[in-house]
């Protein structure tokens, strides 16, 4: 009930749909009514010996049942004595035709304001979703996978759009036509009727049980999808590789294994499923039968005429149609939950880094960054620890150290993607955690080891959808970063759509690319992570080129792993398993002797 109740919540304003929906749907459901109960006059006129009674005093207007059949026979019965039985039964035949029409056409319209719930709502979900994941922290992209989250956004929606939401139509509709037939049946013979409604509790509680399987295997089918398609973008992101380590044949393994784990538990699942839809049949006829044979006991000892037990038969029929449809959505619903329990677990997940009340908002720093005492910890794991650094404007300071020595970790805290685990970040003197982080990113800017290009233009690449982006300044930052020259070469300049990942693009263009996109930005602080390391020495040479526009009076934080091209930095910190064992400038570090001249050996270099 609270995941339906939380899904209700995106039904907003409900005012916009329920009176309408009520009324398209109270008018579809009497005339639907209206048509069965047409077969007693029907078969009157066909079957009785007696004729028909005739009213032949037109009623006097009230809002009851009797009134309008009263008015009907009055009608119908003047028909016959005027005109004959052919006349009246044509006269029964056009009711029945547009009480059918009129019954549909509400319906539709029912339908239509249905939809525009639905989709509405599904819109709304959609895009709460994603502004809740793109406003993740780190942490949270850490701890979720890919596939999981992407699976989450596509198919669990879908399934609230399969299972949930059409079991609101159900259960919107459905519940009142069976309200309404029944009043009608008691209407006709509240004998029978008492005793049909005895059965109904019984099968109820048959499908309850099969429902509440089918949730549990529900949980486990999308979890497997998840890793289906972890397992495909893996794939694909890194074919290169697995095709050159001729690895096709394990991830094909894992990958049928995995798939054969989703398909044995689909099919437990789906011939559950569709197990609920026999049953209900069987259990509805053996209602049926029960109801023919004391109805027809009523008939027999003539305390009910046979057009009216045929004409009760026939409602009765009616109402196991949308008896078996509530049934079938509950336990659609229950699926659907499974879905809405993983979009849920996303949407209560709690920003884990949000600004605090009251957050400065900063233009720039004057005076200093500094790291006071900085660790930080994944989770259990110690990365960095006792970090003590200042940056002063304009100033570059190098990162160095071996692999998973913590160097991308004290990148990331200086941007907030984590807070540190100990000590403090201080801007000026102020604690970062105390300013407001979309002020604090604006004054940095992030190039690093592989530039992240987006399916879109160029401009938009560069601009990062800034508002009023002046092509000047672009093509400015682009000449910059030495990327002009290529950019015009492409077949629409600027306009050019750069793809998937950007994948036209060579490793030194794309990273020339990212160097526009901070040029353009033109923050006063920026950090460098490897961002030549992946390219070769020609294109190394542009990019770094490139680079040394950049920091050209800019604060940066560079982490090389090519120490030739720190050298002139005005700090080196070497880092080592997350503590600072060196630093000093390039020359004082080579006469130190120590970690540094040695990696700067390796790569013989001095
Ligand atoms: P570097 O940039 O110097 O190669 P990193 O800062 O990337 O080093 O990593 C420092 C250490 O933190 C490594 O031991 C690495 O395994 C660990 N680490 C990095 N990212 C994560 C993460 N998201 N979760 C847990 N541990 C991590």
């Amino acid at each position: 009930m609270y995941h339906l109740k939380r899904l209700l919540a995106y039904i907003r304003p409900v005012h916009h749909y329920l009176p309408e929906y009520i009324f398209y749907t109270f008018l579809a459901i009497i005339f639907g009514i209206v048509n069965f109960t047409m077969l007693i006059p029907l078969l009157n006129l066909l079957f009785s010996t007696d004729g028909i009674p005739e009213t032949v005093v037109q009623p006097t207007f009230s809002l009851s049942i009797s009134y309008f059949s009263d008015l009907f026979n009055y009608y119908l019965g003047s028909f016959a004595a005027e005109k004959g039985k052919l006349y009246a039964m044509a006269f029964v035949c056009i009711v029945i035709a547009s009480a059918t029409l009129l019954a549909n056409i509400f319906r539709y319209l029912s339908t239509r304001v249905l939809v525009r719930l639905k989709l509405n709502m599904l819109q709304r979900l959609r895009n709460h979703l994603y502004e809740k994941v793109s406003g993740q922290s780190m942490v949270w992209f850490n701890k979720n996978r890919k596939g999981d989250v992407i699976s989450t956004m596509t198919n669990d929606v879908q399934e609230i759009e399969f299972s949930v939401i059409s079991s609101f139509q159900t259960l919107l509709r459905d519940p009142f036509v069976i309200i309404a037939y029944f009043i009608t049946l008691f209407y006709i013979s509240p004998a029978l009727t008492f005793f049909t409604i005895l059965f109904f509790p019984i099968s109820g509680l048959i499908i309850a049980t099969l429902a509440k399987q089918l949730k549990k295997k529900g949980y486990f089918s999308q979890e497997m999808l998840g890793r289906i398609l972890q397992h495909t973008d893996e794939t694909i992101s890194g074919i290169r590789v697995i095709q050159s380590f001729r690895a096709i044949g394990v991830f094909r393994e894992r990958f049928q294994n995995i798939n054969s784990q989703f398909t044995s538990n689909s099919k437990a699942l789906f011939n559950q499923r569709e197990l609920a839809s026999p049953l209900s049949e069987l259990l509805g006829v053996i209602v049926v039968v029960v109801v023919v044979m004391y109805g027809g006991n009523l008939v027999l000892k003539n305390e009910l005429t046979g057009s009216l037990f045929i004409t009760y038969l026939a409602l009765y029929s009616q109402i196991l149609q949308p008896a078996k449809n509530i049934t079938s959505a509950i336990s659609n619903m229950q699926k659907g939950f499974v879905s809405a329990e993983r979009i849920f677990a996303i949407l209560d997940e709690p920003d884990a880094i949000l600004d605090v009340n009251k957050a400065k908002e900063i233009q720039g720093f004057n005076s200093s960054i500094e790291f006071k005492n900085v660790g930080f910890a994944y989770g259990e794991k110690d990365v960095l620890s006792h970090i003590n650094l200042t940056l002063k404007p304009g100033q570059s300071v190098a990162l160095v150290g071996k692999s998973g020595s913590g160097k991308s970790t004290l990148s990331d805290l200086l941007l907030r993607f984590y807070d540190v685990t100990e000590g403090e970040i201080l801007i000026d003197g102020l604690n970062m955690r105390s300013i407001s982080i979309e002020s604090l990113r604006k004054l940095t800017g992030l190039v690093n080891q592989d530039p992240i290009i987006f399916n879109d233009t160029v401009f938009n690449n560069i601009t990062m959808g800034a508002e009023n982006a002046q092509m000047d300044a672009v093509v400015d930052a682009a000449k910059h970063a030495f990327a002009d020259d290529f950019i015009r070469e492409l077949e629409n300049g600027y306009d050019t759509i750069l793809g998937d990942r950007g994948n036209r693009l060579s490793g030194g263009q794309k990273q020339r690319i990212a160097i526009a996109r901070a040029l353009f930005l033109n923050p006063p602080i920026l950090i460098l992570d490897e961002a030549t390391s992946a390219l070769d020495t020609e294109s190394e040479k542009l990019v770094q080129d490139a680079l040394s526009v950049l920091m050209e009076n800019r604060t940066s934080l560079v982490i090389a792993h090519r120490l030739s091209t720190i050298r002139h930095c005005d700090e080196i910190i070497v880092l080592d398993q997350g503590k600072i064992i060196e630093r000093g400038t390039h020359e004082s570090l080579i006469l130190a002797n120590g970690l540094y001249k040695k990696l700067c050996d390796l790569q013989e270099f001095r």
